[in-house]
């Protein structure tokens, strides 16, 4: 049995004091976090390292942060550091501290009006580069630099790492597309840098303020060192970050623009908290040619003449991310797009784009390039180039962006301990010397034996790698700071520097040794800003005069430190929990993606996947330190099974249990997962939320009580079917008020779905399907068999959605086949999201044992609820291994999909359906749309796939007191709006729970698309 893990993590009475003060004062509006679960949450990035900060502050407004600041002020806080952080992204620990964390990207998400004459917004700090594109998209404007993680990666984050990626060519950085930034500085003042000159430059100097002295000692610097800088900064388009000294001063204009140095701070001045953007016009045309290479440094060799065919971007990648890619599920949406050469290897790939406003002209650039590639195939070319395939409708560029943009993610899905991580990803140099710095660059690795993946933006000279090593082995690590060190050296020979993309962060220590001499320069801006050294101390830089300060170093502790205190096996039996790199791809925003509902919904990240995998992290370091090995609990409570000892010491825990135990916070961010298994297919990594979670369950409830709803869960299978039996007495039981409360109050249950009256034998009365009879099937032959199809029933439908089941019986009739009807068999997907694990093995076992003898007939099974017939391959196959066998239950569109032919309809419908899948199904599932897109087209009827979220019901959970409230709020977020736009009676919804949830919300039915084939045929 687990024990109560109380070690509490002491946080310092200083910062208690400081957050305590902040509360009671009430000059902060916005949320003060420090448990536990919410620093964890906030002590990784995409970064190697892991640091705890003493809490978060999650500011309303600007004045928030003015206010935690002024308070800092005072005698006795002026102890605490602080740093900034917006999505929490970053590669290199920029916004990691062991003080307070202010997060910004929670509620400084205010969009200002467009000036369309300008081409210029406002836009808040913590606003995300997508979301913002997608409210202005109407003007015709878009915020251009780009970035892979686009989707999750904020304003703040952009400017502070002068964000830039596809498209810088023509693009820029951010920094080209700033027009002044707000800022609050470390004294609470609130200032906006923008360009100033002249008169107005010379006031802005005689201010007597913190900002008056900015403004002397920039101007200082800029123009009395201007030799020095032009001469130390790099001319590489990816120019440096950390402080710009040499773009805030323009020599020919007079113009000073601090805001230039603000960008590409790192957080290290000042607390962004807005900013005015130029807008780009969005291109009129887009088009991509996507060449192939047998090779990539063919690839790569390519490139420059690429760029000067007047492209937007050219974008290399390695036969190792695509090999990745191919694994994953955003390959669905490209595999037609990205096709192999027959007879050839295609190991490199050059995305190149063309986009303008001036359509006719890009047309005529990417035809030139598509002759020139022609000729070369034709005449048998000796650069690699083995073919090449176009695409001009947006969805498809998209498609092919969201899985390069993917792409550093899917690398740390690569197989064993070795995981490639971020320490030397963003090198630049000048794109002319690329190819030969990257065949230096692979010997580097070769030479340490090392596996790694290759892309990059080659049009700017900035490569993408991450060598994959194990960091829980202390001899990788010590690899990690050998490796680190010859690439600095090696960018350095080749002109480029080390960090030409996601920020210096922990890498600071080697600014130094850049910089030379022009260093101290830096530290007189940093001393400027914060002289005490209290914004993110030890990035970029210590601040002049303070030379007790130090930098961070690349040796700080990482998260292997931690991860390695977990005993190998348990790592390896847990490693999706352990391989989360934090790269943020569960922070989704978007309401039509299936990704994180219960993040989405309640915009905390400990309520993410990551949040998650992280507790869990946690969760098994603490065990560990604690003496107990989860394997060999898992495998006690197998054996033993619930004995009456158990249940007097878990009553004893239970009610006897005092004070703190870690497991309680992650018990809480558990049960608020809806186990919709978005993440274990959504994710890069595939963290597998569902699969953890319950085991998580299982040893926690071996220690305590489980509520007294899991008894329900438990017995529900075998008690649904004798309920049904007498539907309307259940019915009308669960319908008397006093009857609800006391389910309410005792089992935690509201709106208990009502049992289906008549009942599915009622209903088959007509026209029965044929009795199942083992026996009689085996003796048929194999001509007969064929003609019979096995339906597989599941409780959920049956018992409270008989008509979908027996409209299946009918469907399958009408297209001449004969169908039977398989008994009720229990599936346990319920035990295994209450983490019954035991109980799901036996289950699992039994039910396999039947559908192996019943699969051996050779005649096809089909199930009706994809989340019942996806755990037949999921987690049977997980709990059971190879003892599960072979046997195979279609899904209904599986099934109609290989009998397209048998689909002939009577009539005819001229007006579109609306599918609305079941979010298992499109994560497990990826082809689902266009499969019933392909069965409604073959009986000629319109279907149009809506894409949406989750419905916020995942079988019981919608269904628990504790959840009802999120349950509808989800809902209300992710499927409401569609009924808004579309007739309720012409949606059409794969998943029990989703009917049901639309059932409970919209009062009113919707219908499987299999019942209007049903209804057509
Ligand atoms: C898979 C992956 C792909 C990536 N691809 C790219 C890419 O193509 N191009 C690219 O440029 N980067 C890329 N990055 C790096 C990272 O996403 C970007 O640098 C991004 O701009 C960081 O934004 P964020 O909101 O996540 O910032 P955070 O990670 O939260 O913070 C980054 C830095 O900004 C500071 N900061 C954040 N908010 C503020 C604020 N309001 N005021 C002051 N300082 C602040 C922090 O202190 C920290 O130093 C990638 C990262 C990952 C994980
Ligand atoms: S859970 Fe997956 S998507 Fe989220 S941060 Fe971890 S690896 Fe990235
Ligand atoms: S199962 Fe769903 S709700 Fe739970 S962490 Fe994964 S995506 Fe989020």
């Amino acid at each position: 049995m687990i024990p109560q893990l109380s070690k509490e993590i002491s946080l310092d009475p200083l910062y208690l004091s400081y957050f305590k003060t902040l509360a009671a004062e009430g000059a902060f509006a916005g949320e003060i976090e420090y448990s536990y679960a919410a620093r964890l949450s906030a002590a990784t990035d995409n970064s190697v390292y892991q640091l705890l900060p003493a809490g978060i502050l999650f500011p309303k407004t600007p004045a928030d942060i003015q206010a935690a600041l002024r308070l800092a002020a005072r005698k006795e806080f002026r102890g605490i550091r602080f740093a900034p952080r917006g999505g929490g992204t970053g590669t290199n620990g920029g916004s990691l501290t062991s003080g307070v964390i202010i997060d910004v990207s929670r509620h400084l998400k205010g969009i200002g009006a467009v000036d369309p004459e300008k081409r210029t917004v406002h836009a808040e700090a913590g606003v995300i580069k997508d979301w913002l594109n997608e409210q202005i998209k109407q003007y015709g404007l878009f915020f251009s630099p780009n970035l892979s993680t686009s989707n999750r990666a904020t304003l703040g984050g952009m400017i502070s790492n002068d964000a830039s990626g596809q498209g810088s060519l023509k693009y820029g950085k951010t920094s080209q597309h700033i027009l002044d930034t707000d800022v609050v500085l470390m004294d609470g003042s609130l200032v906006t840098f923008g360009p100033v000159s002249g008169d107005e430059l010379k006031a802005k100097m005689d201010l007597a303020t913190i900002e008056g002295q900015i403004y002397r000692t920039v101007y200082e610097i800029a123009v009395g060192k201007r030799d020095e800088i032009v001469k130390a900064f790099p001319d590489l388009t990816r120019f440096l970050t950390g402080y710009d000294l040499k773009h805030v001063w323009d020599p020919e204009t007079g113009v000073l623009d601090i805001s230039r140095i603000i960008c590409g701070a790192e957080g290290t001045l000042g607390f962004i908290t807005g900013a005015t953007l130029d807008l780009t016009p969005v291109p009129s045309f887009r088009a991509l040619v996507n060449i192939k290479y047998d090779s990539f440094d063919s690839a790569l060799r390519h490139a420059p003449e690429l760029v000067n065919a007047g492209v937007l971007s050219v974008e290399t990648i390695d036969s190792c991310v695509f090999a990745m890619a191919k694994k994953d599920i955003v390959w669905y949406q490209v595999k037609d797009l990205l096709t192999e050469v027959p007879g050839k290897t295609m190991d490199g790939i050059n995305i190149v784009e063309f986009a303008g406003t001036d359509a006719a002209l890009e047309k005529v650039r990417m035809d030139l390039l598509i002759n020139t590639l022609n000729e070369e195939l034709r005449e048998g070319n000796s650069r690699g180039i083995i073919g090449y395939q176009t695409c001009t409708e947006l969805k498809d560029i998209q498609a092919v962006y969201a899985m390069r943009k993917k792409a550093v993610g899917l690398l740390g899905n690569a197989d064993g301990a070795e995981k490639p991580v971020a320490f030397v990803e963003d090198t630049v140099v000048p794109p002319e010397h690329l190819a030969d710095f990257i065949k230096e660059f692979r010997e580097l690795l070769d030479s340490h034996h090392l596996r790694y993946g290759m892309f990059g933006h080659v049009d700017s000279g900035v490569l993408h790698v991450r060598p994959a090593l194990d960091l829980c082995d202390p001899e990788q690590e010590v690899m990690l700071r050998t490796i680190s060190d010859k690439v600095a050296e090696l960018t350095a020979k080749y002109g480029g520097i080390m960090w030409g993309e996601h920020g210096r962060g922990y890498r600071s220590e080697y600014g130094p040794k850049y910089y030379g001499g022009l260093f101290d320069e830096l530290r007189r801006v940093k001393g400027v800003f914060d002289p005490d050294n209290r914004i993110n101390p030890g990035k970029i830089c210590a601040p002049y005069g303070n030379d007790s300060a130090s930098l961070v170093s690349v040796d700080a502790v990482k998260r292997g430190f931690y991860d390695r205190q977990i005993p190998p096996g348990v790592r390896q039996s847990y490693n999706r929990v352990v391989s989360c790199n934090g790269n943020g791809a569960c922070f989704s925003y978007d309401t039509t993606s299936p990704m994180c509902p219960t993040y989405k919904f309640m915009g905390d990240r400990i309520q993410s996947p990551k949040g998650r995998a992280g507790l869990m992290r946690e969760w098994l370091r603490e065990l560990e330190e604690a003496g107990v090995n989860p394997l060999l609990e898992e495998k006690l409570t197998e054996a033993r099974g619930v004995t009456l000892g158990d249940l007097a010491r878990k009553t004893w825990h239970t009610v006897t249990k005092r004070g703190y135990d870690f497991s309680d916070e992650v018990l809480e961010a558990m049960n608020v997962c809806l186990a919709c298994k978005a993440c274990a297919s959504q994710c890069p990594i595939k963290v597998d939320v569902p699969d953890f979670r319950a085991r998580f369950f299982n040893l926690y409830y071996s220690r305590y009580l489980r509520p007294a709803g899991d008894l329900l869960v438990r017995h529900f299978e075998e008690s649904a079917p004798l309920m049904a039996r007498l539907p309307a007495l259940f019915n009308k039981v669960n319908s008397l008020s006093p009857a609800k409360f006391m389910v309410k109050k005792i089992l935690g249950f509201v709106d208990v779905p009502v049992l289906s009256s008549p009942v599915l034998k009622e209903l088959l009365r007509e026209k029965a399907p044929e009795r199942f009879d083992l026996n009689a099937l085996e003796k048929l032959s194999p001509a007969e068999r064929a003609k019979r199809v096995l339906i597989v029933q599941d409780t959920f439908t049956t018992v409270y959605d008989a008509p979908v089941v027996h409209d299946l019986v009918s469907l399958v009739a009408k297209t001449g086949k004969i169908p039977v009807l398989l008994p009720l068999k229990p599936n346990g997907k319920a035990l295994h999201i209450r983490g019954y694990l035991r109980e799901f093995a036996v289950t699992a076992a039994k039910t396999s044992d039947f559908y192996n003898r019943v699969f051996r007939l050779g005649i096809p099974m089909v199930g009706v609820d994809p989340a019942i017939v996806l755990c037949y391959r999921d987690e049977y196959r997980k709990t059971l291994g190879a003892a599960r066998g072979d046997f195979v239950i279609q899904l209904t569109q599986e099934w109609l999909l290989d009998n397209l032919s048998l689909l002939t309809p009577r009539g005819k419908d001229e007006n579109p359906y609306y599918l609305l899948a079941h979010c298992t199904q499109k994560s497990l599932k990826p082809g689902t749309h266009d499969d019933w897109v392909k069965i409604f087209r073959q009986v000629s009827l319109k279907l149009i796939p809506v894409p949406v979220g989750c419905c916020g019901m995942a079988g019981l959970y919608g269904h628990t007191a504790a959840n009802e409230a999120r349950s509808q709020a989800i809902y209300r977020q992710n499927w409401a709006p569609v009924f808004q736009k579309y007739p309720l009676n012409r949606c059409l919804v794969t998943g029990f729970s989703c009917r049901e949830q639309v059932k409970r919300m919209e009062h009113a039915e919707v219908r499987h698309p299999l019942q209007v084939l049903n209804e057509i045929l």
